[in-house]
């Protein structure tokens, strides 16, 4: 017998597996289902996680960052009241024009940095904000995220992540700031020449 959320954990954990492939440079691609083609069931599944997981904290709004957060903030916010999702906007230009919270970051992937912005209507003093992303790596999106709640008079109420890569130092340093972080899957270690992928045990 298991729980509904080792169910869930369970189902992302083997998707990894027959799915997920191994690239150079700690990247996991998990094109198949999450990334490009997006498996909407699986999502839902994520997003009923994550609303057991951060039950009876208030949230009123769910911020992502463009692009690969949005497909599951957006299914998840259906297990919030159809709260708003509100995506940070990536830019490579600075665009500073008053009405922006801004914040830099540093694409994992792209190895690129960015200007990410959320507009100042669509969050303010008072707003529980639930941060949501595909992929916890290094942890620069998260604290571009965090930084712009807290610019913007909110609070953090959670943040809720589908895939962390435990080896890599995010995770840590969020937990150590004291943010209720949740992770569905962390990967302890893999190996790009043999393609195995080993998962912390939850
Ligand atoms: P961080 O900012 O924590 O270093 O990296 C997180 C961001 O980089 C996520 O938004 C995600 O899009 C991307 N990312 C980091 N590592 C991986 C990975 O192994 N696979 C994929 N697909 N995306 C990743």
């Amino acid at each position: 017998f298991l729980y509904r959320e080792e169910k869930t954990m369970e189902i992302l954990k083997q998707r990894i597996l027959k799915d997920g492939v191994v690239k150079e440079g700690n990247v996991l691609k998990v094109d198949k289902f999450l990334n490009h083609q997006m498996d909407v069931k699986l999502f839902n599944d994520i997003g009923e996680e994550f609303a057991k997981r951060f039950a009876g904290t208030g949230v009123n709004k769910i911020l992502t960052i463009e692009s690969s957060g949005i497909g599951i903030a957006c299914i998840a916010a259906q297990h919030f009241n159809n709260c708003p999702v509100i995506f940070a906007k990536k830019t490579l230009s600075k665009n500073l024009d008053g009405e922006m919270f801004v914040t830099q970051v540093k694409s994992y992937t792209k190895g690129v940095t960015y200007d990410v912005m959320v507009s100042e209507k669509y969050l303010g003093k008072g707003d529980k904000v639930l941060i949501i992303d595909d992929f916890l790596a290094n942890g620069c999106a998260l604290q571009g995220l965090i930084s712009i709640v807290s610019n913007a008079g909110g609070t953090v109420e959670g943040i809720g992540i589908a895939i962390e890569k435990g080896f890599q130092s995010g995770g840590r340093t969020i937990r150590n700031l004291g943010y209720h972080l949740e992770s569905l899957a962390i990967v302890d270690s893999m190996d790009a020449e043999n393609g195995t992928i080993t998962f912390r045990e939850q």
